[in-house]
């Protein structure tokens, strides 16, 4: 058998029919900017979160960045943020002006560490990044309390936890604004690039939105802004997929359930139980000693497994300036560890049983050149360690 780290063309064949109507409704509207499609996925999205307010913008990347300009952070300013993100992050909050300040994460949940978070704060300070890394919402209580105490805005960057929750809130309406990313192989996934603001301040929102529209909400550019709008055709796709969202993110939990269960008292550190809330399991990432030999066991068995990421942002070329030397060992150290088993809602019971099984026979047989497969994928329970 061979399990791809994801298919995305099973959710689109599964929705098929939904996403034709979708698209349909749209050209028959004939209105390609803008409109009654925007307005209402702006209006469903802010109700799934829980929040006021969402404004519909091209993509992640432009959404962390016009959140943060939308709270007027901007050049001069510094944004703290984790050091094991994914680059989009630092580049919007450098799109925006500002300095980012790279924090450690905490080892266990692998999200910002608040212990860490107080050190790098200082007189610059505008603004705290939290990434809900992997879909496990960061410790939002602790970080809201820092940055209350220190007078910093908080933008949550969401753009894996579509859907997570703490302490019976979800992700996203903690800080003073949050950017998600529709990118298609996020929890909530467009036809191609989208993002959206979410906020509970309708002054935020109103700026956003200004900012998204080069700057001119009707009345003349009052400030320089962006061109970055939500497609009705995004829009349309995203309102088709927004009512399964809940019910992908369950059988994200099962999968990830499963492979808890199944991969325990492996030599591999598993992700940790999310106390206090639902993890949106955007990524099942387990962390390995020897992780590219173990990649390679898994590749011959078929598996396939990504790295999220191979690099902490310092060790990007656009960004060694942004070395801390001694503060950002966690990340270091875990950017040569992780490694993201497949999970996706449409991952099939058995094929996640073959990568269970894969997972076992690896670490049982770590170097054998070229293990053979097993056949039967339903009989594990043989000669593991
Ligand atoms: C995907 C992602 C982004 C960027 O989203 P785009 O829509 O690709 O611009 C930002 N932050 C995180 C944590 C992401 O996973």
């Amino acid at each position: 058998m061979k399990v791809e780290f994801l298919d995305l063309g099973r959710q689109t064949t599964a929705l098929r029919p939904e996403l034709n109507l979708a698209v349909h409704r749209v050209l028959a509207a004939g209105r390609f900017v803008g409109g009654d499609e925007v307005d209402a996925f702006e209006q469903e999205f802010a109700a799934f979160c829980g929040a006021g307010f969402a404004v519909g913008v091209n993509s992640g990347t432009d959404a962390l960045e016009l959140a943060l300009r939308g709270l007027g952070v901007g050049v001069g300013d510094e944004v703290v943020t984790a050091a094991n993100t994914c680059v989009p992050t630092v580049a919007a909050i450098v799109a925006a002006g500002a300095t980012p300040v790279l924090v450690d994460p905490d080892p266990e949940t692998m999200t910002l560490d608040p212990d860490r978070l107080e050190e790098a704060l200082g007189q610059r300070t505008r603004a705290i990044v939290p990434v809900h890394l992997y879909g496990r919402c960061a410790d939002m209580e602790t970080i809201m309390r820092i940055a209350r105490e220190h007078g910093v805005l908080v933008v949550e960057d969401v753009a894996q936890a579509h859907g997570a929750e703490r302490s019976g809130r979800r992700a996203g309406t903690f800080g003073d604004a949050a950017a998600f990313s529709f990118y298609p192989t996020k929890n909530l996934g467009a036809l191609g690039d989208a993002g959206a603001v979410v906020t509970n301040s309708r002054a935020v929102a109103e700026r956003v939105r200004r900012l998204h529209a080069y700057g001119d909400a009707g009345d003349g550019a009052v400030e320089r802004g962006r061109n970055s709008r939500l497609d009705p055709l995004q829009a349309a796709v995203l309102r088709a997929k927004l009512p399964y969202l809940d019910s992908w993110n369950e059988r994200r939990r099962e999968l990830a359930e499963r492979y808890d269960a199944e991969l325990s008292g492996l030599p591999l550190t598993l992700p940790r139980p999310s106390e206090n809330g639902e993890h949106a399991r955007h990524l099942y990432v387990v962390r390995s000693q020897q992780r590219e030999l173990f990649r390679d066991q898994l590749a011959r068995r078929g598996v396939g497994t990504l790295v999220h990421y191979e690099r902490p942002i310092h060790h990007h070329p656009a960004y060694r300036s942004l070395a801390r030397p001694g503060a950002l060992d966690t990340s270091e150290r875990l950017c040569a560890e992780v490694v993201s088993l497949p999970l996706y809602p449409e991952l099939r019971d058995d094929e996640l049983a073959w990568v269970v099984d894969a997972v076992h026979a690896s670490l049982a047989h770590p170097r054998v050149a070229s293990a053979p497969l097993r056949k039967s994928v339903g009989a594990r329970g043989s000669g593991q360690p």
